[in-house]
C-alpha cells in the first residue's frame, strides 16, 4: 500500500537517469518502476511528466542563525528558504558569536545542548549540527569522543581568525576524530600570511573592500590546505576541506587523492558562478555583498573548480550560507575591510545556481550534480536514510522542471538575508515541488510545509 505516487518523471540518481514512477509509503521510497499506478490505485498521485525527480539536496555547510528573542523566526525562515530551494536537509554550525551563548560556545557539549534546545520545533526541513571547535574553548578535543557518541560525528575547525586552532591543537583534533569515527571539516587559510598582508594594507591606508580579496591570496589557501592534509595524514584521519575556492588548493587535494588518502573537498556555488571581477564594482553595496572568505577568485580558478567537480577532485557543493543583511550585519558605509562581516546567503539558491552553471552550461551531467549535492554528502556526513532516489531511503524529493528559466531576484526569495549575490542572474530550471519524508512541503512553487516538521538528525559515520 503506497500513500503517494509520483508518476511519469525522469528519476535521477548519481549513476543514471530513467523514466519511472516512484511509490512512497510511510515517508520512505517503497518502489521505483514502470506503471506503478496499476498496482497502487489507492494512492494520491503527483504528476511529474516532463519533470526530473531528484533527491532533496543536503547542504552540509550553513550558518543558519538560531532564533533569539529579537528575531524568533530566523531559523525557521531559513529552513523555509531551504525547502523552496530543494534542500531537504541542512547542517548548521554553532559558530561562536552567531547565536550560541558565551557559555555554550566554550563547551562543545553545552553548545550542542543549547543548539538542540533552541532549534526544537523550529525547522521546516530536516537538519543537523556540526560543532565548531574553537581556540577559545578550554579543551574541545577532550569532548570530541562524547560529541561523536551523541550523534554529531563532524566538527569544523579554523586555521584563521582569532578563534583558530594552533597546528598542535588541529593535529590533536584530527587524531581524536580519526580514532573515534568522526571527520573534521577544516577552513584552510594561512593566518600568518593573511595577518601580515592585512597589516600592510591598513598601514598604507588601503581600507576598502577590494583589499579583503587582495590580502587573502590563493597561495595562502593552498598552503593551509596542504598543511591540513599533512596533519591529517600524520593523525591517520580523514579530512574534509570546506569551501575550496581556487586551483592552487584543488591541486593539493587532487595530489592527496591520487595517493589514496581519505581527503575530501567541498566548493560553493559562489566560487562556481562568480569571480573577483565583483571587487572592481563602483557601488559600495555591491562590494560589501562580495566580502566572503575565501574571497571570490579568478575566471581561471572558476573553470578549474568545474573541472575538479567533473574529474572527482571535488566531492560536494554546499552553500556556506550566512544570512547577513546589508542593513544589519554588513553596514553601509562600510568600516575598514577587516571589520566587515564575512559571508553571503545561499541556502535557497544552492541547487538552482549549481544546476544553471553546471548542467545548464554543459559542464557536468545532472547525475554528477545529484552526486555532489545529495548522494556524496549523505555518505560523508552519516545521513544514510538520505541522498538518493532509492528504495528504502527517505522520500526527500525534488520535482524539477529542466525547461523553465527565470531571473533571480531577492524579492522572490524567502531567506532571512536582505540580498542575494545572484541578483539579476538568469537561472535555468525551476523547483516545482519538494517532498520531505513523503509529505509535500512545496507544491507548485507554494510553501505547503510547517514549522517543526523538520527533525534533528542523529548521525553516525559508521567507520
Ligand atoms: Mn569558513
Ligand atoms: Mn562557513
Amino acid at each position: 500500500m503506497a500513500d503517494l505516487l509520483i508518476v511519469g518523471g525522469q528519476v535521477v540518481t548519481a549513476e543514471r537517469s530513467f523514466q519511472a514512477d516512484v511509490a512512497i509509503s510511510g515517508g520512505r521510497i517503497q518502489a521505483i518502476g514502470e506503471d506503478l499506478v496499476a498496482t497502487h490505485r489507492e494512492a494520491e498521485v503527483l504528476d511529474a511528466r516532463g519533470l526530473l525527480v531528484l533527491p532533496g539536496c543536503i547542504d552540509a555547510h550553513t550558518h543558519a542563525r538560531l532564533p533569539s528573542n529579537e528575531e524568533p523566526d530566523r531559523f525557521y525562515q531559513d529552513s523555509v528558504a531551504a525547502a523552496f530551494g530543494g534542500t531537504t536537509t541542512f547542517l548548521a554550525f554553532n559558530n561562536p558569536g552567531t547565536g550560541i551563548s558565551e557559555e555554550g560556545s566554550r563547551s562543545l557539549l553545552a553548545g550542542m545542548r543549547e543548539f538542540r534546545q533552541r532549534t526544537e520545533g523550529e525547522s521546516a526541513v530536516d537538519f543537523g549540527l556540526s560543532a565548531v571547535i574553537s581556540g577559545l574553548q578550554p579543551d574541545p578535543v577532550a569532548e570530541l569522543p562524547a560529541l561523536i557518541e551523541s550523534g554529531i560525528p563532524t566538527a569544523k575547525a579554523f586555521m584563521v581568525y582569532d578563534f583558530r586552532l594552533t597546528d598542535e591543537r588541529l593535529f590533536q583534533a584530527l587524531r581524536a576524530m580519526g580514532r573515534h569515527g568522526g571527520m573534521l571539516q577544516v577552513h584552510c587559510e594561512n593566518a600568518t600570511i593573511i595577518d601580515a598582508l592585512v597589516a600592510d594594507a591598513l598601514a598604507a591606508g588601503q581600507t576598502g573592500c577590494r583589499h579583503h580579496a587582495l590580502t587573502r591570496p590563493t597561495y595562502a589557501e593552498a598552503e593551509a590546505t596542504h598543511r591540513a592534509i599533512a596533519l591529517a595524514r600524520a593523525a591517520d584521519a580523514s579530512v574534509y576541506v570546506v569551501h575550496l575556492s581556487c586551483a592552487d588548493a584543488l591541486a593539493e587535494v587532487a595530489a592527496a587523492k591520487a595517493r589514496g588518502w581519505p581527503v575530501y573537498a567541498e566548493t560553493c556555488p559562489h566560487y562556481l558562478a562568480l569571480t573577483d571581477h565583483r571587487y572592481e564594482a563602483d557601488d559600495e553595496a555591491d562590494l560589501i555583498r562580495s566580502v566572503i572568505s575565501p574571497p571570490l577568485r579568478s575566471e581561471a580558478d572558476r573553470q578549474s573548480l568545474w573541472l575538479g567537480l567533473r574529474a572527482g577532485g571535488l566531492d560536494t557543493i554546499a552553500s556556506d550560507h550566512v544570512p547577513d543583511r546589508l542593513s544589519v550585519e554588513k553596514r553601509i558605509p562600510a568600516p575598514p575591510f577587516p571589520q566587515i562581516s564575512n559571508g553571503a546567503p545561499g541556502i535557497e539558491t544552492l541547487l538552482q545556481v549549481s544546476y544553471t552553471e553546471g548542467v545548464g552550461s554543459g559542464r557536468i551531467g545532472v547525475e554528477r550534480l545529484v552526486d555532489v549535492l545529495a548522494t556524496t554528502p549523505a555518505r560523508l556526513f552519516g545521513l544514510r536514510a538520505k541522498g538518493a532516489v532509492e528504495v528504502a531511503r527517505d522520500a526527500d524529493l525534488v520535482l524539477f522542471d529542466p525547461n523553465a528559466s527565470r531571473t533571480m531576484h531577492q524579492a522572490d526569495l524567502h531567506h532571512s538575508s536582505d540580498f542575494t549575490p545572484y541578483e539579476g542572474m538568469t537561472v535555468h530550471g525551476a523547483i516545482r515541488s519538494v517532498l520531505l519524508r513523503g509529505e509535500v512541503i512545496v507544491r507548485d512553487g507554494q510553501f505547503a510545509g510547517r514549522r517543526g516538521h523538520g527533525r534533528f538528525l542523529d548521525r553516525g559515520l559508521g567507520l
